[in-house]
């Protein structure tokens, strides 16, 4: 079973916890234990975990990405979106997590975070949950 979350983006750049949203779809899918399978489909968007408590933690992840891929460039890519397409990238577009009793088997800390690089935009988080 797949199942397809929507995510609506506000600004430019965002980094959103969807910890809530994934484990709603891992519940409804049934399956007590396997694997919990997340993709992204696109390609100036990622998918990361990290901190979920401190939201300064986001802040600073996304000013550190300004800092390794500047807005402004010799960027080849006529869109002109390159940095978003390389930030992508560096934090990558699927995740897998463990899944028992039916609960995603997190750290205390830890929560998925959706990484928006070209917004703002209707996004599509793709969860994929397989028994085991
Ligand atoms: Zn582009």
């Amino acid at each position: 079973m797949v199942t397809t979350l929507r995510i609506s983006t506000t600004a430019r750049t965002a980094l959103l916890d969807v910890t809530g949203q994934v484990q709603q779809a891992v519940r409804e899918s049934g399956i007590k234990n396997g694997i919990c399978l997340i993709f992204v489909p696109h390609t100036t968007a990622g998918i990361t975990i990290n901190e979920n408590a401190d939201p300064d933690v986001k802040q600073d992840i996304l000013t550190a990405l300004d800092r390794l891929v500047p807005a402004r460039g010799d960027y080849r890519h006529l869109e002109g979106n390159s940095p978003a397409h390389i930030k992508a990238s560096l934090v990558g577009s699927s995740l897998a997590i463990p899944v028992e009793d039916g609960r995603l088997v997190l750290g205390t800390w830890q929560g998925i975070t959706f990484c928006e690089f070209d917004g703002p935009r209707q996004r599509n988080l793709v969860v994929k949950i397989l028994a085991g």
